[in-house]
């Protein structure tokens, strides 16, 4: 496998950055694209902004992929802008490539979401739970451009909250990824194995640059979530989940694995060296779990040193304010905490700790 990461530095789309993303930043980079890319409008979110794919590639092996079906996933979104503008470029890899595949990139499926920060569409509608339904015009869209592209591969591109972690241990899920089931027995049959062995061919090269830190989900079959609609379509479909890295709340740095994923994948596709890969090497990722908080504190007591001994655990709530977003501390859960991590972590019996948080604006959720 190529190292992408300059290729990364060399082609990301600098002028997209942070967790909020509008659409009209993705409307102006593909406004920009040089004609390699074709852009194709499929229609219109129920608030009548415009979805657009971008079509790339002459090869024969068909991929298809949609970012940001969740509006407050934003995360693929800049890794498939600099996915396109890398793939687009004079780079001799980058030409090879579209000589094998021909891609279609949906950048933005929920525009109306993205807007206002929203995991649902305008309508309240979370969109990956109508797949079976299709009662929102985001989801029709969607799957009117899969039958008529009729993909070898799909990728469902999405974030992942900061609460996981990869198995038992501490590393947190940077990405995750997941081969869905096709029914409730989880069986794998032919498309699902594929997805499993490119799966496994994306975090042997993970691995390389953010070792412990890939997590699979779990695989409990859901017919109205997209990615098991679509297996059971029979094409191979691969969950993306970009997570968290540390202290990467902007998810700048998850953005390049992403990216670094994307064109493993693409690769590993164009050269069906996936073939080579075991399923076991797929069940060897260990499994997420939910163990974070932002923010731990040990040896908590409330009420002037007086209360009861023990753990809080902080989350953060992303709240969109004049087109940033914001990070606010919120009391999630507070007890013996012993099985959960923290982003950040500090000791109450620590003096230095305690007058950082007496001073900080968690201060205001804590009483002491
Ligand atoms: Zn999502």
């Amino acid at each position: 496998m190529q190292d992408f990461d300059q290729a990364h530095e060399d082609y990301k789309v600098a002028g997209v950055t942070g967790r909020y993303v509008h659409p009209s930043q993705v409307d102006g980079f593909l406004a920009t694209c040089p004609k390699n890319v074709h852009i194709v409008e499929l229609g219109k979110s129920l608030e009548g902004r415009t979805i657009q794919m971008a079509e790339l590639g002459s090869g024969k092996v068909k991929i298809l992929m949609w970012s940001q079906m969740h509006g407050n996933e934003s995360t693929t979104t800049k890794a498939v802008l600099d996915a396109i503008s890398f793939l687009s470029s004079q780079n001799p890899i980058a030409k090879e490539l579209l000589k094998k595949c021909q891609l279609r990139i949906i950048v933005m499926l929920n525009p109306d979401g993205a807007v206002r920060y929203t995991r649902e569409n305008a309508n309240g509608v979370d969109l990956n739970r109508d797949a079976l339904d299709q009662t929102q015009p985001e989801s029709k869209i969607l799957r009117k451009a899969y039958q008529a592209f009729s993909p070898n591969f799909s990728f469902n591109l999405h974030d992942q909250r900061t609460i996981y972690n990869v198995g038992e241990s501490e590393h947190p899920a940077t990405l995750s990824f997941l081969a869905p089931s096709m029914d409730s027995e989880r069986t794998i049959n032919k498309s699902r194995e594929v997805s499993m062995q490119l799966i496994a061919a994306i975090n042997e090269a993970l691995q390389k640059v953010i070792p412990g830190n890939v997590g699979r989900y779990d695989d409990a079959f859901n017919a109205n979530c997209i990615g098991d609609s679509l297996q059971m379509l029979g094409a191979p479909t691969l969950l993306f989940e970009a997570g968290h890295f540390p202290g990467d709340y902007e998810r700048e740095i998850v953005r390049k694995h992403v990216f670094h994923s994307l064109l493993v994948a693409i690769t590993a596709i164009s050269n069906k060296s996936y073939l080579a890969y075991n399923l076991q090497s797929y069940f060897n990722i260990p499994e997420n779990n939910k163990r974070y908080f932002d923010i731990l504190i040990r040896n908590y007591r409330s009420g002037g040193n007086k209360g009861r001994l023990e753990d809080m655990g902080i989350l953060f709530r992303e709240d969109l304010v004049d087109g940033q977003i914001q990070f606010v501390p919120y009391l999630q859960e507070r007890g013996k905490l012993n099985a959960h991590y923290g982003h950040q972590t500090y000791d109450f019996n620590n003096e230095k700790d305690r007058e950082y948080l007496r001073n900080s604006s968690l201060s205001s959720i804590l009483d002491f």
